[in-house]
């Protein structure tokens, strides 16, 4: 048996739930995201679709196993870095 199918109803609500939210969450970030990039591309500021920038200052990336930036100064959490979603 499927261990799908061994969730019960308030446990499959409690994921359904949480489906929906993060759904609703990456509709909104995806459209501060493209505003975002829109705003940097009008600025000649840093715009590469591919890249882990920052939204809010001149960072070089966000990379590493502690979701640090490569840029001490930059202080932004990985949500403020394109290429979270
Ligand atoms: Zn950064
Ligand atoms: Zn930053």
């Amino acid at each position: 048996m499927e261990r799908e199918y061994e969730l019960t109803g308030e446990q499959k609500k409690a994921y359904a739930e949480n489906e929906a939210d993060l759904s609703n969450f990456e509709t909104q970030m995806r459209n501060i995201q493209g505003t975002a990039n829109s705003r940097l591309a009008a600025a000649n500021l840093r715009f590469d679709p591919d890249a882990p920038y920052c939204y809010q200052c001149p960072c070089e990336q966000f990379k590493g196993p502690q979701h640090s930036c490569a840029r001490p100064t930059c202080g932004h959490s990985r949500l403020r870095h394109n290429g979270f979603i």
